[in-house]
């Protein structure tokens, strides 16, 4: 607790005593803490309205159970999660995330980070996230939607355009949000398009959704370069993952004139010094669905794999990293190779990907480190922009959607840039992007009272 403030210790000490167990929630809280010593200097009232304490318990949390039938006619249980954190800015939103690894405290840490995320956009979204642990790997189509149907069975009576909008995450795609929201309709007899977002085209989605949190990404990490006289021209990259985030992040990092050289799934990681094939890589990832070792058999010369276990993608020498796969998959170890190799820049596409160790060491070289709920809130913030869509019954062209994208991912950069020169600290995303997501909320919640 020693970056701490001694006045918010107490806070924090009572956070983890009363949510024992969730080591993911503390960490993400802890890192908020520590930016809020400088706010608190500042504006002694935000404690004496216990703001900080009533951030930190969500409104609402919801667990529930959810049965289906698997394909050979078995029952199946799983658990399902919705945390509706925070909704002094507008209705709960965030995404859903279908994992083994789910929890409510890893549900409880992907909220607490969208609250601040949501607010950086500058749009009219609460916080929320949701899930469960169900394993969609094997599972059949049929599966799937039952399971989908299932979990909304329940969820549904939660859920409405102005109260809580769910999205995908991790496991949670177009087919998902296809039948989650089938199920949404039929159960409130209702078209209510914006009471989820990620949705398909062809009923109410938004175009560049689906591009928008690697595009988005990649333009904060742009404008974080540009501060420093640089650019992603002709620069290598390293983009961990191999999901929506980073095949996105691939395509803009390519548009940029940056070499993305390696990528990686939960089996290993790919290294292809001619730069990553995109429409190779979608075809293994996205069509055929199959590992990522598959690229490197199928590109040959050039490119190989590197299982699991066998090394780690962050010793690959590169000027940019984007870690965009999961939470905590770059160590303080990873982030001290990075810097000895000569990096410029990290920005986080997935949500915590980097932990407190490496932030650390990162923010100590002086690298210019995006923070995820920075870096990667182009994907909510186009959640928000489809939301918009459905309210006035309008579609918006891929161009005007992805303009306004950039033009918020420079508003959110310019904003953390300023906040941190604000409270004496220049070039610390990480300060500017907490105290600029927690004053936003901080401050719409003393005006609502003490609620
Ligand atoms: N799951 C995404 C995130 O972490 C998107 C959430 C949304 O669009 O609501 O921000």
């Amino acid at each position: 607790m020693n970056n701490i403030d001694e006045k918010l210790q107490p806070i924090l000490a009572k956070v983890v005593q009363r949510n024992a167990g969730e080591p993911e929630f503390h960490q993400a809280v802890h890192e908020v803490m520590e930016s809020l010593g400088r706010v608190i200097a500042k504006n002694p009232d935000y404690l004496e309205q216990a703001l900080i304490e009533r951030i930190c318990e969500p409104e609402r949390q919801i667990i529930f159970r959810i049965p289906w039938v698997d394909d050979q006619g078995k029952a199946q249980i799983n658990r399902g999660f919705r945390v509706q954190f925070n909704s002094a800015l507008g209705p709960y939103k965030g995404g859903l995330r279908f994992h083994p690894s789910v929890n409510i405290g890893i549900i409880k840490f992907l909220g607490f980070e969208q609250i601040f995320k949501n607010a950086l956009t500058g749009l009219p979204i609460g916080g929320g996230k949701g899930g469960s642990d169900f394993d969609p790997k094997g599972k059949s189509d049929g599966e799937i939607m039952r399971f989908c149907q299932s979990l909304m069975t329940e969820l549904f009576r939660h859920l409405g355009e102005q109260t809580d909008v769910p999205a995908g995450d991790i496991g949670v795609g177009r087919r998902e949000i296809g039948y989650l929201f089938g199920q949404y309709k039929r159960l409130s007899n209702r078209y209510e398009a914006g009471v989820i977002t990620g949705k398909a085209i062809a009923y109410g989605g938004s175009r560049a959704r689906t591009e928008a949190t690697g595009f988005g990404n990649t333009y904060f990490t742009k404008a974080m370069l540009e501060t420093r006289k640089s650019s992603f021209d002709g620069k290598r990259v390293v983009v961990s993952g191999a999901g929506n985030v980073a095949i996105h992040s691939i395509e803009k990092v390519q548009s940029f004139g940056g070499k993305v050289i390696a990528c990686s799934d939960s089996s290993g990681y790919v290294v292809d010094e001619t730069g990553i094939d995109l429409p190779l890589l979608q075809e293994i990832k996205i069509i055929r669905q199959e590992r990522i070792s598959e690229y490197a058999r199928l590109k040959g010369a050039g490119a190989h794999f590197v299982p699991i276990g066998k090394g780690s993608i962050w010793d690959l020498p590169c000027q940019v990293a984007m870690p965009s796969a999961t939470q905590n998959e770059l160590s303080g170890r990873d982030a001290r190779k990075l810097v000895q190799n000569g990096v410029e820049a990290v920005g986080e596409g997935a949500n915590m990907p980097c932990t407190p160790e490496a932030v650390r060491v990162l923010r100590k070289a002086n690298i210019l480190f995006g923070p995820g709920k920075a870096a990667n809130a182009g994907g909510v913030a186009t959640s928000a922009l489809e939301m918009q869509q459905n309210a006035s019954r309008d579609r918006w062209s891929f161009e005007q959607t992805e303009e306004r994208l950039a033009q918020i991912m420079q508003n959110i950069h310019d904003h953390c840039a300023e906040t941190a020169d604000e409270f004496g600290a220049p070039g610390d995303y990480v300060l500017g992007a907490n105290i600029a997501g927690f004053v936003r909320v901080a401050e719409a919640m003393r005006m609502l009272g003490v609620i």
